[in-house]
């Protein structure tokens, strides 16, 4: 105990004694003491202000001793500071705190920024309260603090924003750990831990990700971002870039992969190589049109870009018919010919077939499942038969007036309506489908146009020369014989000319229709051009051929014959048909086509209104023609005709009252050829006008000789034969006024012959040719009176001053009463009207005493002289007596 009390005893005095010696240091040793602190340290006095600082607080706040005593420092505290301080100084006073500590930014007077922590600690309060404060620089400890902030902040960013996700496998490439994100991202339970990796790598990419792993775990470092794609729990798939490092420091053999979703990128990446090969697809299906491909196989490819672009899917095209009635196969290439023959023809109509729907309401219709939606139960059959559920089917368009023109169907193999991103994808292929369709048809058309007559609908000549071609080609084959009808119709020119085009039209459509009512199914009638029509008759038998063809031209002559009516009247025409076969096939259509034409011109010529049949007598004449044609050139140009003149005697007296110029060629071969051996050639040819002007101003000239000869007190007069080529020939009057101006002959004492027929052909020309010449004072007389079936009565449209009776009513005079008879009313009428009556071809007394009983003016006739040469005329002209002496 002693020693207890002893040491307490010590204690208080070494305490007393420290005491002792405190109270002796005075502001200079305590001054000292603080000025060896690394910190500013400073006491300050409530009331009083700071009363002691250290040399460190004047290096911290840039202020001399004298600057902080008294006034402390907050004149050089940070403004945006200052006011918390002070507010967290008075809340301490208030609440009668020990000690604050607070950071704050001071701003030294040289400008310097500089962070500081404070502390302040009451040492006492009584008689006044005391406070030691401490002030510490932590500037740069702020600027460390500062960098570190940033850098982990970009270290986060680059986690946070770069990298989605990180994953760390073990050696076995089983999942060890996974990012929130990654978590997120895959939704996988428990994010996958503990399971292989593979389990999330798409199929396509285990391969190539499982050898870029395990290169990684060789020691390899990664170069480049490897693309893989992982499932998702919900299946979906997301692209990723992913770098993979071993993790060296652990020495687990773990391997930690960072990566980034790139699916955005990916998706954008693979719509843009599917609208590329959508572009290529179009451009390849553009060419195929332009380039004219089968509209099938272009339909087909349109169909497949569909089925390309969509799983599962199958398409068809079906295209609306002629009549908007039914729809017809377009294309199915991914489906077997049973299938498209058996939806080809299905009918435009609502609710049987979704494409009959689509085709009415011209919008798509779609259904779920077709085995089981509301269609006819055998489309329900044949779904189920191919696997087709969901389907629709949307109208294509015209891409310029929106017609529909059929409907592109797309089948599913699954029960499902199309999503919006499928009926997308065909909506972008109907304009293609719609181009190809349209293109076809148009050229359909076209083909139609190039070979049909927009009149009649009729085949035309291009097509009719095709199709006898073919025909030629199958008889060779078969055995068989093939008929060509040449038609013509007789009359057609009095139709068009009096009734106007119209007329003309309404009656060759008419007459059309007809022709086709009485063909044998398989003939072909076409119009050939004008009034002209052409029948092919195939698989006639050898044997029979020309009968079974004749047969058929008297069913077309029937059906031209029955009366048409146009307007309120009823026309009357009739045909000529000309008939060639061919027993073998072995020839050529256009031979065919002529001889046939032959044929028809010699039914003309035999009286129109019947048929001929082309035969060998026929050929030879065609020949000799074709020949003769050549040879008038050579004959125009060396001036082989020559004109003879037969004596035209007056009924009256017996006197010689004229001469008929008949034209004569002498062929330097063939010997002198009469009109008739040339002037069909020389007709067809247009030669007929130079060889008609030729022998007009020889006659004329001879006319004058003649004239001058006989005296002026003598009627003589000139009769010059005009051809119909003449006659519509628009300087035919000028022609004659030249003439008779040329060689100086009166004009009365010329008389100009056309023959009735060429009159009746056309009457508007033939009446305007006969006033234009009658206007220059020549006389003009209707040839071959009788033979055009005129009327009567058309003499008086015809201001004619002579009629010539034709030599087949003269030839018939005395044996047919009839003839007397119409030879008697064409007198009477005649001199009624002022028009002289002549008779052709005399050959007999009693035709003549007949004539002039009848009151017949004059006549021409062996019995009084053939046509001859001028000089061998001249002497019996001038001889000074009668020509005949009369009873
Ligand atoms: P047409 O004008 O009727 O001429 C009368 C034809 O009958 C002439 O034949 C003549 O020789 C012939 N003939 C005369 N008397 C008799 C007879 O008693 N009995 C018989 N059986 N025949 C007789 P041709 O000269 O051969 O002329 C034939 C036709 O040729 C003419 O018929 C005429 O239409 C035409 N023709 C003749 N010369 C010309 C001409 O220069 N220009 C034109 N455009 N046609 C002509
Ligand atoms: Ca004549
Ligand atoms: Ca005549």
């Amino acid at each position: 105990m002693t020693d207890l009390a002893s040491n307490a005893t010590a204690d208080d005095a070494a305490r007393a004694a420290r005491r002792a010696a405190l109270a002796t240091l005075g502001e200079a040793e305590l001054l000292a003491m603080a000025n060896s602190a690394p910190v500013g340290l400073y006491t300050a006095v409530e009331g009083v202000g700071v009363i002691l600082v250290n040399e460190r607080m004047c290096e911290i706040t840039g202020l001399t001793r004298g600057g902080v005593l008294g006034h402390g420092y907050l004149g050089v505290m940070h403004p945006e500071d200052r006011e918390r301080i002070l507010d967290y100084r008075s809340d301490a006073r208030r609440e009668h705190l020990a000690e604050i500590t607070a950071e704050y930014r001071v701003v030294r007077p040289d400008g310097e920024l500089r962070w500081v922590r404070a502390r302040a600690v009451r040492v006492r309060t009584d008689p006044l309260a005391t406070f030691v404060g401490s002030l510490v620089d932590v500037t740069e400890f702020k600027q460390v603090e500062a960098a570190l902030r940033e850098s982990e902040g970009r270290f986060r960013a680059i986690v946070e924003q770069g990298f989605d996700i990180v994953t760390v496998l073990d050696a076995d490439l089983n999942v060890a750990y996974v990012s929130p994100s990654a978590q997120r991202l895959g939704g996988y339970e428990d994010a996958g831990i503990g399971r292989p990796a593979t389990d999330f790598i798409h199929p396509d990419d285990l391969e190539g990700t499982l050898a870029y792993y395990r290169s990684i775990l060789d020691g390899t470092p990664a170069r480049a971002m490897h693309p893989v794609r992982i499932i998702a729990a919900d299946e979906h798939v997301e692209a990723l870039e992913i770098v993979a490092r071993k993790l060296e420091d652990e020495g687990t053999g773990e391997l930690v992969a960072v990566g980034r979703i790139v699916t955005d990128r990916v998706e954008a990446e693979v719509a843009l190589r599917a609208s590329e090969a959508r572009l290529r697809d179009q451009a390849s299906v553009l060419e195929m049109i332009a380039t004219s491909n089968p509209r099938e196989d272009t339909l087909a490819e349109i169909c497949r870009m569909v089925e390309h672009q969509i799983p599962g899917a199958r398409s068809t095209v079906l295209l609306v018919d002629e009549w908007g009635r039914t729809l017809h196969h377009g294309a199915a290439p991914s489906f077997p010919d049973s299938f498209a023959r058996a939806i080809d023809g299905i009918p435009v109509a609502e609710g049987s077939t979704i494409c009959g729907s689509a085709v009415i309401r011209a919008e798509t219709v779609a259904v779920r499942d077709v085995v089981h939606e509301g269609l006819e139960p055998w489309l329900r059959v044949l779904a189920a038969e191919h696997g087709i559920h969901g389907a629709w089917s949307t109208p294509i368009r015209s891409s310029y007036d929106q017609r529909v023109l059929g409907t592109f169907a797309t089948y599913l193999d699954s029960a499902r309506l199309p999503t919006a991103d499928e009926e997308a994808t065909v909506e972008s292929v109907l304009h293609l489908a719609a181009i190809a369709v349209e293109r076809t048809q148009f050229e359909d058309q076209l083909a139609h146009q190039a070979h049909h007559d927009p009149l009649t609908r009729l085949p035309n000549r291009t097509l009719f020369g095709e199709l006898l071609e073919h025909s030629l080609r199958r008889a060779q084959r078969s055995g068989s014989a093939v008929a060509v009808l040449f038609m013509d119709l007789d009359r057609f020119k009095v139709v068009n000319d009096s009734l106007g085009h119209d007329a003309g039209d309404e009656l060759l459509q008419a007459l059309a229709a007809r022709l086709e009512g009485v063909l044998r199914p398989g003939d072909v009638v076409a119009r050939f051009g004008g009034d002209e029509f052409t029948v092919l008759c195939e698989d006639l038998e050898p044997g029979v051929a020309d009968r079974q063809a004749i047969g058929v031209a008297e069913r077309i002559i029937d059906a031209a014959r029955a009366p048409f009516r146009i307007g309120n009247e009823e026309q009357f025409v009739s045909a000529s048909v000309g008939i060639a076969i061919s027993m073998s096939g072995t020839d050529r259509p256009e031979a065919l086509l002529r001889d046939a034409d032959a044929a028809m011109y010699r039914a003309k010529e035999r009286g129109k209104d019947r048929c001929e049949v082309f035969d060998e007598q026929m050929r030879e004449r065609a020949r000799e023609r074709h020949e003769t044609e050549n040879a008038l050139h050579r004959a125009v140009a060396r001036g082989e005709f020559r004109v003879f003149y037969q004596p035209i005697i007056s009924l009256a007296d017996g006197t010689c009252v004229g001469v008929e110029a008949l034209a004569r060629w002498q062929h330097p071969e063939r010997g002198l050829l009469s009109p008739i051996d040339f002037l069909g050639a020389a007709e067809e040819t247009g030669l007929v006008v130079p060889i008609g002007a030729w022998v007009l101003e020889e006659a004329c000239r001879r006319a004058v000789e003649w004239r001058a000869a006989l005296g002026s007190e003598q009627h003589f007069r000139l009769s010059v034969n005009l051809s119909g080529r003449q006659l519509v020939h628009v300087e035919l009057a000028d022609l004659v006024a030249g003439v008779l101006a040329r060689v100086g002959l009166r004009p009365d004492a010329l008389c100009v012959e056309i023959t009735e027929t060429v009159l009746m052909e056309d009457i508007g020309a033939g009446v305007a040719a006969v006033k234009a010449l009658k206007a220059l004072g020549v006389r003009v007389s209707i040839d071959d009176f009788g033979t055009g079936y005129s009327a009567l009565g058309y003499l008086r449209q015809f201001p004619v001053d002579d009629v010539k009776i034709d030599r087949t009513f003269v030839e018939r005079l005395g044996t047919e009463p009839e003839d007397a008879a119409i030879v008697a009313a064409v007198v009477s009428l005649g001199h009624a009207l002022g028009v002289t009556v002549t008779g052709e071809g005399v050959e007999t007394e009693a035709q003549l005493a007949i004539l002039r009983d009848l009151g017949v003016d004059a006549a021409q006739g062996y019995l009084f002289a053939p046509a001859q040469p001028p000089d061998d005329l001249t002497g019996r002209l001038l001889r000074p007596h009668r020509w005949i002496e009369l009873p």
